[in-house]
């Protein structure tokens, strides 16, 4: 028999890709008897990283970019010797839409949370009983310790409803491209409700707390990374690294079995693998049906994911006859538009953009709003061009648009989540020891946590394994 033991990893998104990269790298540098398998069910590794090459333009179809201050990533590019690759964005005034106006980003604003006061009197997003209100969480008190609650009911209490609705929400939306009074504070924003806590106004917290802009005549750095060639540069990059017999594509884990020693993974295909460990790298949708046999996984059930659609145009930059000075806007989700976001990528991100051209990346799909992702290309573009219309002048049509639906792909935390996760865990501990879960649905949804949880899986394998 041979004492050599196996570690799948199931699904090739970045979290599955990041597992693969550190596993065997632990494997041959440390010299484990191990063997690492890596199942993918579709035909291409990336999951939701996905970049498109079309007429000199550079076009990601999912993520464009990750943050900077977020390690795993920084460190995972090092790691891939792509250091020289990464490129920050052009910053710019960012916007948001408010009834029909773009009104300009009021500065000191993180997350939409006021940290600095003039901007905010001064600022004609908000009617002067909002301002008062929002001024309110200087002087309310510190409030009982709960263990989790809404994002929406935590900065309503704080700050009423017109800042949250005008300028929060659709910022945090962004993010989740969920409903605000659903999600989870603990598992998205926990630092605000510890701040707050803390501090007792969470404007207050965050002035004493936040960083200090260093003092410099020059534009501030971006906040965010990508690659000269877009992020699937991540992807490529690793399966590069990869051996060659690791990948297995086009093939689904349909069933898990636990036997006496490890499990039996039922492939797609017909075939059958043996695993010592298997790390779980798939949506949370995936595990009931995986593991059909336990009910442990029956709250992923009743996990919501929401739908998005991102509409890629591609014009001549004379196509624009008005444009706006800056990077982009968010809308506020009380506008009359239906896409949420739009990015000029060609001032945000120029390398994806060739000279005299221009490249208008908006999204739609939000809560309420579900059905539009389902519409046709030529009704989404017609949508978009229209909502554009509205602040912009934009005379041609496109000279191209490239359209990706993401279905179900927002997994959505909501109030409770970090603690249904832990009972799952805690649960899979004691009944299916030696399998551990990773990746978007659980911990983060940022290309940053999800390398971070690929390189935990690892460690948890590996822990595992020694015992
Ligand atoms: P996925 O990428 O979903 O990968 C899971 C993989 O598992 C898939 O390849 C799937 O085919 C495979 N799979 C599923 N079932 C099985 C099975 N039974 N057997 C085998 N394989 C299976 N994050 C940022 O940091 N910055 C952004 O700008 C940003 N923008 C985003 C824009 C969009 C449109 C979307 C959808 C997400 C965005 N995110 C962003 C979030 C981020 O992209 C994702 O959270 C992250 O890429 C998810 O990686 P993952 O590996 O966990 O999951």
């Amino acid at each position: 028999m041979s004492n050599i033991k196996t570690i799948v990893i199931v699904g090739g998104g970045i979290t599955g890709l990041s597992a693969a990269y550190y596993l065997q790298k632990e494997i041959k540098e440390k010299n484990l008897p191990y063997k690492l398998k890596l199942v993918e069910a579709s035909d291409r590794l990336g999951g939701k990283i996905k970049t498109t090459q079309k007429n000199g333009f550079t076009i990601e179809r999912g993520p464009d970019s990750f943050l900077s201050r977020k390690q795993p990533a920084v460190k995972l590019a090092e790691e891939l010797g792509l250091t020289d690759e990464l490129v920050r964005n052009g910053t710019g005034q960012s916007y948001i839409l408010v009834g029909k106006k773009l009104h300009k980003m009021p500065s000191g604003a993180f997350m939409g949370i006021p940290t600095q006061v003039k901007p905010f009197l001064f600022s004609g997003m908000f009617s002067v009983q909002g301002k008062l209100r929002a001024g309110m969480d200087l002087v309310l008190p510190t409030g009982k310790k709960i263990n989790d609650q809404s994002l929406g009911g935590f900065f309503r209490h704080r700050f009423g409803d017109e800042l949250v609705e005008n300028l929060i929400e659709p910022l945090l939306s962004g993010i989740y491209a969920g409903d605000i009074d659903k999600m989870s504070l603990m598992a998205t924003f926990p630092n605000f409700y510890e701040t707050q806590q803390k501090h007792r106004s969470l404007i207050k917290g965050l002035q004493k707390t936040m960083p200090k802009p260093k003092k410099s005549t020059g534009k501030k750095p971006g906040m965010f990374f990508s690659f000269k060639n877009g992020l699937e540069t991540f992807v490529k990059a690793i399966e590069q690294k990869l051996d060659q017999d690791v990948v297995s594509l086009n093939t689904a884990v349909d069933h898990i079995e636990k036997k006496e020693h490890g499990y039996h993974l039922l492939l797609s295909n017909g075939e059958a693998v043996k695993a010592d460990a298997v790390i779980m790298a798939s949506p949370h949708y995936t595990l009931p049906k995986v593991f059909s046999q336990y009910d442990l996984f029956n709250d992923f059930n009743q996990m919501p994911s929401t739908s998005v659609a991102n509409v890629a145009l591609a014009f001549d930059q004379s196509a624009i006859k008005k444009d706006i000075d800056g990077t982009g806007f968010v809308v506020s989700r009380n506008s009359d538009y239906r896409i949420t976001a739009c990015t000029w990528t060609h001032k945000k991100w120029p390398m994806t953009t060739p000279e005299g051209k221009a490249l208008v990346r908006c999204y739609v799909g939000k809560p309420g709003d579900q059905e539009v992702v389902d519409l046709s290309d030529e009704e989404i573009t017609e949508i978009v061009l229209k909502d554009l219309n509205k602040t912009m002048n934009i005379t041609a049509k496109p000279e191209f648009s490239v359209i990706s639906r993401w279905k179900n792909a927002m997994p959505q935390y909501t109030v409770g989540h970090k603690e249904r996760v832990a009972k799952v865990r805690n649960e899979m501990h004691h009944l299916l020891p030696g399998v551990f879960l990773a990746g978007s649905s659980f911990e983060g949804i940022g290309v940053p946590d999800c390398i971070d949880q690929g390189e935990n899986a690892v460690a948890e394998a590996l822990a595992f394994l020694k015992e």
